[in-house]
């Protein structure tokens, strides 16, 4: 105390030296008095304290060993691991996780070019020992001296499993020393056991909430982050009215291992994986247990992670960047074409019907359609165009120029530029710099990617017929290329999307001209989506893989997983919001309107699923009065709760096909999904259909 009260003095004395003579020795007097009466209150009331640090924010964790386990006990949660197999059950509040124990296959190792099965758990040598840091406290266990069969396996694994902060989060790390033997792949901290959970919470497009024993198998459709099955590097489980979040903190090598076979359980297991051939950096999740919480506090506890790291970027901040954002705001897009060219390759073309291989509209016929459009009452739109290119759609990428000369090229491109501008739409245009077409101008072998096998992926699926995949350290390159391109040619584009980088993984590349990690890939993706607003665009790609984030205005769509693919069909387990209740405010989304439409169930209304996320519409060109109303109204609202924050969402009973969501202002959104009607309050100015 008398250190601390000495200390506050002299800084106080500090500041008032500083300031004019008078003045400072008024406040000396001040201080005494101050600090006079209250040394003499201090000695009335309690006895005189010896200075100590007894709290100085140390966790409240305790660390020992009782019958065989080893027990991290703070106030909230008690973590107790059994050293023989490595299994660890956390004692919640009111609640019990526990893990399924360490299993053969959960270490894969490459061991002078042999990959080898091991198991954590039947490490030769195990040791230990508390760790603290000063902000968690646990244990640190140092494996080593791993061996298959007679064949010695030079790799130490630390494991380190503390509590942190206030509200004990589990944080577990992994750390490999290489030596002969490199980490491939680790499964750890193993899944949460079945008997511990009702139903698992997965950002699988959109989000999913999937019952334990939900009837239908169910795969994700990827399951490394940042693809459709972890647009967000994170899952979770609800276990009566509590729950449990697994948080990847260094996701880019990363993700789980998921089943779910016809009638459950679930297993969703954390999975690490190499980067070029090496774990090489430590491995961090962060394990957060809810006494009281759901799927929404999940995405909640996960948008503090983002707002925390800095990651998060609003739609207010990105308005600032590029204030265009703001006029799509409540604006609908409008999703036209140029030219749909198929090459006799692709896996589209069609032999019987040779018209449907060359489809063209010219520029000025699609300008005009445009202006019929705005002449209906539409006064804003984002227009995003397909085919605009020299051979039309997804071909000759990255060499698309010139615009597509059948449609009226240079000229074209620019009075259809002019056109939206005149009638105050935004125009975008569709890039890609990912595929790498073969009879693309600059195409040359030694630029495409590389497996760790030195193999150059090959397909011929899309319109353009024959690609590989263009190493993403060149696509910055071409980016600039073509876009100043379109500019210094005068042609009025306001944005850009660039196809597939914010919805394919990222890629490894293990070509020695351009070695790159997945950290990279995505830094480079990055490059290029921040050269498009740098030059004055509205970003955008294709699905709100959460890495980009932070880059893009806008994505092309994020809706629901279906059976057998987002095309159509029933979905996976049931529909929940979580990209939204983690970034509405912080990205545009549009949705499609229909029954049964990309990515929404089949027997759902897109249109409901739109305005309970508030997200923007899709409108076709030649809109008939249903269309309009339904635009009018998701716009109306969207421009009333656009930039703010999802607070909840909320099933209203136990048919899971009536649902609210409610926004930072308050205003909630009631869908029902069986008889396709909505409520919005407080009202709209706008009638509702
Ligand atoms: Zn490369």
């Amino acid at each position: 105390m008398a250190n601390i009260r000495q200390n506050n003095t002299l800084f106080l004395f500090g500041i008032v030296r500083s300031r004019t003579p008078l003045f400072g020795l008024l406040f000396l007097v001040l201080i005494y008095v101050f600090f006079g009466d209250s040394a003499t209150l201090a000695a009335e009331s309690v006895p005189v304290q010896a200075a100590n640090q007894n709290n100085w924010g140390a966790p409240k964790v305790q660390v020992f060993q009782r019958e065989g386990k080893w027990i991290i006990e703070g106030q909230r949660n008690r973590i107790e691991l059994n050293p023989s197999d490595l299994q660890m059950t956390v004692y919640a509040q009111s609640r019990t996780w526990s893990m399924i124990p360490s299993f053969p296959g959960d270490l894969i190792v490459e061991n002078s070019g042999t990959r080898l099965s091991l198991r954590l758990a039947d490490a030769g040598k195990k040791e230990i020992s508390p760790y603290q840091t000063g902000f968690k406290t646990g244990i640190k266990i140092a494996l080593e001296e791993f061996a298959r069969k007679d064949v010695k396996v030079d790799v130490q694994i630390s494991l380190f499993i503390c509590l942190e902060g206030e509200q004990e989060e589990l944080v577990c790390e992994l750390i490999a020393t290489e030596k002969t033997a490199t980490v491939m792949e680790c499964f750890w901290p193993q899944a949460i056991a079945e008997s511990c959970f009702d139903y698992t919470v997965v950002p699988f497009m959109q989000g999913m909430l999937l019952g334990k024993d939900w009837p239908k198998k169910v795969r994700l459709y990827d399951t490394v982050s940042y693809g459709r099955g972890l647009y967000m590097p994170w899952w979770g489980h609800q276990q009566g009215k509590s729950a449990m979040l697994v948080l990847l903190e260094t996701p880019e090598d990363g993700g789980c291992r998921f089943e779910h076979p016809e009638g459950g359980p679930t297993k969703i297991e954390l999975r690490w994986i190499h980067s070029l051939g090496k774990l090489a950096y430590p491995r961090r999740v962060r394990l957060c247990f809810f006494d009281e919480g759901n799927y929404v506090t999940m995405a909640k506890r996960y948008r503090r992670h983002v707002l925390e790291t800095g990651h998060f970027v609003s739609l207010k901040e990105k308005i600032n960047r590029n204030p265009l954002v703001e006029r799509l705001v409540g604006s609908p897009v409008v999703h036209t074409s140029i030219l749909y060219h198929i090459q006799p390759e692709s896996s589209y073309y069609q032999k019987d019907e040779p018209a449907k291989n060359h489809q063209l509209v010219s520029f000025d016929e699609r300008a005009e359609q445009l202006r019929q459009l705005s002449k209906k009452g539409i006064k804003r739109a984002y227009v995003h165009l397909d085919g605009w290119g020299f051979r039309g759609y997804d071909n000759l990428h990255p060499d698309i120029i010139p615009p597509c000369p059948e449609a009226g090229g240079w000229e074209g491109m620019k009075r259809f530029a002019e056109t939206c501008d005149q009638i105050g739409f935004v125009f975008a245009i569709h890039d890609q710099y990912r595929d790498y077409y073969l009879d693309a101008k600059s195409y040359d072998p030694r630029h495409t990617i590389l497996d760790r096998n030195g193999n150059r992926p090959h397909g011929s699926t899309w319109y353009g017929g024959k690609q590989s995949i263009l190493c993403s350290r060149l696509a910055l390159g071409h980016v600039t290329k073509n876009y100043l391109s379109l500019l210094s040619h005068g042609v009025k584009i306001r944005g850009a999307y660039l196809d597939v980088f914010a919805v394919v993984p990222p890629d490894e590349c293990y070509n020695p001209e351009h070695p790159v990690s997945r950290a990279d890939c995505l830094k480079y993706r990055g490059n290029c989506l921040d050269f498009i607003r740098a030059n004055g665009g509205v970003v955008s790609s294709e699905e709100p893989a959460d890495w980009a984030i932070p880059h893009i205005d806008l994505v092309h769509h994020g809706p629901y997983a279906l059976v057998p693919n987002p095309g159509r069909g029933p979905a996976m387990g049931i529909p929940v919001p979580l990209f939204n209740l983690v970034y509405h405010d912080a990205l545009l989304l549009p949705w499609s309107l229909g029954k049964g439409a990309w990515g929404i169930p089949e027997n759902d209304l897109g249109y409901l699923h739109g305005l309970a996320n508030v997200g923007l519409a899709y409108l076709s060109l030649n809109p008939g009065e249903e269309e309009l109303v339904r635009v009018r109204t998701m716009s109306a609202l969207h421009e009333r709760v656009g930039l703010l924050e999802m607070t909840s969402h909320e099933f209203l009973d136990e048919s899971f096909r009536k649902q609210r969501t409610t926004f930072a202002d308050g205003t909630k959104v009631i869908i029902d999904l069986d008889s396709d009607t909505f409520e919005i309050s407080p009202k709209l100015p706008v009638v509702n259909d």
